[in-house]
C-alpha cells in the first residue's frame, strides 16, 4: 500500500464489553492497515466513538460523548473527522445521520470490519486510487448547511442541544462541496435540521434556492438534492429552480408529522391537512413527476383515534412516493414529555404500523409505475455477485432503495429503462 500519511486514530467506547471487544477488533484493523492509534483524543485526526443504545439513558450518554468529541479543536474546520460506530447507527440509521451532522461517517455495528475502507475514504490522501474507487459512499456525500434549529417542536430536543439555527456561509459551503467533488462525489445531499431557512440570518439575506442553483451551476456534473424542507421552506423559487437545473434533483423530503390540526399545534407546528394539501398540489403543478417522501409521528400525547384517522386519510390521499413512520418516542426535557395524556405503547405501535402499511401499499404501487420509465442511475457500487446497483435522482440516500442495472463502472451516470421493481428496489436495462 502506498501510504503517504500516518494517519492517527483514537477509539472511545461506551457501554458493554460487547462493545470494547468490537473496538478491539477495529483496532487492530486499523493498525494492520496502518493507521496508528492514539491514548488521547485530542491527538487525534480520527476520533471513533462506539456507542451504545441499549436504554435511553445509554443513548444519551452516547449522544454526550458524541458532542464532547465534536467540540475537540479541529472539528470544526473538518480537519479532525468524528466516526460514529455501534448500536446507535444500527439502531437509529438515516435518523441519526440527519441529527448529528458533526459526523463524518456512520459505522454500524455490522459495517465495523469495513472500518479501514470507511477511514480511508475520509482521509483519500491516504490511500490507493482503487480502494476510494471501491468505496461507494465517496460517490454520494451529505453537505451540512446549517446548525441548530428555532422551531420547538414540543416532542423535539435539538434545539437545546443543538442551539438556535445559524446558516453557514456560502464559502464554507463551496468549500466542503468542492472537497468532495474532489474525493469522486458526483452526489451531493445538502442537509441540516431545517435546510428551507438557509440564509434567511445573514446580513444580507439570502435563501436555499439560491444557493442551489449557485452550486448546481458550478458544478454541473454533479447531482444536487436536499433533504429535511420544512413545510415553510418549500417556496416558488425553490420550486423554479428545481425545475429549471437539470442537476437539481427533483425530490423534496418534507418532514409533516401529522395532519390533525390540533395535533399540530400540540406539536407546535403550523399547518393542518387541508394546508399541507394544497401545499402537495402546488408543488406536483410546479414541478411535475418530483418525488415526496415525508415523516410522520403516531401516537402522539392526545392522539384521538379521529386525529388517527385523518393521518391515515391523509396518507391515503396524499400518495407519497416514500414514508418514514415512527411511534411518539418521549424525549425528557421537551414539552410534550410533560403532556399527561400520553398514548399506551402497544397503542403507539400499532397506529405506527397501521399508517406504514398504508403508506407502503403505496410506495408498492408508485415504484411499480416507474416500470418502463427511463432513469439516470449512478451507479454505487457491486454486490458480491457482481450485480452493479446505484440510485436514480428519485431515491435518496439509504431510505429509498436502489436500482440494479446490467451495465456501467461504478462512479458512472448510465440511463436505464427500469423493466421490473420489487417493494422498494427496481431493476433497469
Ligand atoms: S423536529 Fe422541529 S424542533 Fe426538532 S429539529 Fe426538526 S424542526 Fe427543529
Amino acid at each position: 500500500m502506498s501510504v503517504s500519511e500516518v494517519i492517527s486514530v483514537h477509539i472511545l467506547t461506551m457501554g458493554c464489553a460487547k462493545n470494547e471487544v468490537d473496538s478491539d477488533n477495529m483496532r487492530a484493523r486499523l493498525s494492520a492497515a496502518g493507521y496508528r492509534m492514539v491514548e488521547e483524543p485530542e491527538e487525534a485526526q480520527a476520533v471513533i466513538v462506539n456507542t451504545c443504545s441499549f436504554i435511553q439513558s445509554a443513548t444519551e450518554e452516547s449522544l454526550q460523548a458524541i458532542f464532547e468529541m465534536a467540540g475537540l479543536p479541529g472539528m470544526e474546520t473538518g480537519d479532525v473527522k468524528l466516526i460514529v460506530a455501534g448500536c446507535m447507527p444500527a439502531r437509529y440509521g438515516d435518523d441519526l445521520a440527519s441529527e448529528l451532522n458533526e459526523a463524518s461517517a456512520f459505522v454500524p455495528c455490522s459495517k465495523e470490519d469495513d472500518i479501514v475502507a470507511i477511514l480511508d475514504a475520509l482521509f483519500p490522501h491516504r490511500s490507493m486510487l482503487e480502494e476510494i474507487a471501491s468505496a461507494p459512499e465517496v460517490l454520494s456525500a451529505y453537505v451540512k448547511i446549517s446548525d441548530g434549529c428555532n422551531r420547538f417542536c414540543s416532542y423535539c430536543s435539538i434545539p437545546y442541544i443543538r442551539g438556535r439555527y445559524h446558516s453557514f456561509p456560502f464559502d464554507r459551503i463551496d468549500a466542503d462541496v468542492a472537497a468532495q467533488i474532489a474525493r469522486g462525489a458526483r452526489e451531493i445531499v445538502l442537509i441540516a435540521q431545517d435546510t428551507g431557512r438557509w440564509g434567511d440570518d445573514f446580513e444580507e439575506p439570502s435563501t436555499l434556492a439560491l444557493l442551489m442553483s449557485t452550486l448546481a451551476q458550478k458544478y454541473p456534473k454533479t447531482w444536487f438534492r436536499v433533504m429535511y424542507l420544512q413545510p415553510e421552506g418549500i417556496t416558488d423559487e425553490l420550486l423554479g429552480v428545481m425545475q429549471s437545473h437539470e442537476n437539481i434533483c427533483s425530490y423534496l423530503d418534507i418532514p409533516f408529522q401529522h395532519a390533525n390540526e390540533r395535533i399540530l399545534s400540540r406539536m407546535n407546528r403550523k399547518g393542518s391537512a387541508a394546508e399541507y394539501l394544497k401545499l402537495i398540489a402546488h408543488i406536483r403543478e410546479m414541478v411535475p413527476g418530483i418525488t415526496l417522501r415525508t415523516t410522520f409521528i403516531a401516537g402522539f400525547p392526545g392522539e384521538t383515534e379521529d386525529d388517527f384517522q385523518e393521518l391515515c386519510d391523509f396518507v391515503e390521499d396524499i400518495d407519497f412516493d416514500y414514508v418514514g413512520v415512527f411511534p411518539y418516542s418521549l424525549e425528557e426535557g421537551t414539552r410534550a414529555a410533560t403532556f399527561d395524556d400520553q398514548i399506551d405503547d402497544d397503542v403507539k405501535i400499532e397506529r405506527a404500523q397501521a399508517v406504514r402499511d398504508i403508506a407502503d401499499a403505496i410506495s408498492r404501487e408508485r415504484v411499480a409505475a416507474r416500470v418502463g420509465s427511463q432513469l439516470d442511475v449512478l451507479v454505487l457500487g457491486s454486490e458480491e455477485d457482481g450485480q452493479l446497483f446505484g440510485r436514480a435522482k428519485c431515491q435518496a440516500p439509504d431510505v429509498d432503495g436502489v436500482v440494479y442495472v446490467h451495465q456501467g463502472e461504478i462512479g458512472d451516470i448510465v440511463s436505464v429503462t427500469i423493466n421490473d421493481t420489487l417493494m422498494y428496489e427496481m431493476e433497469g436495462e
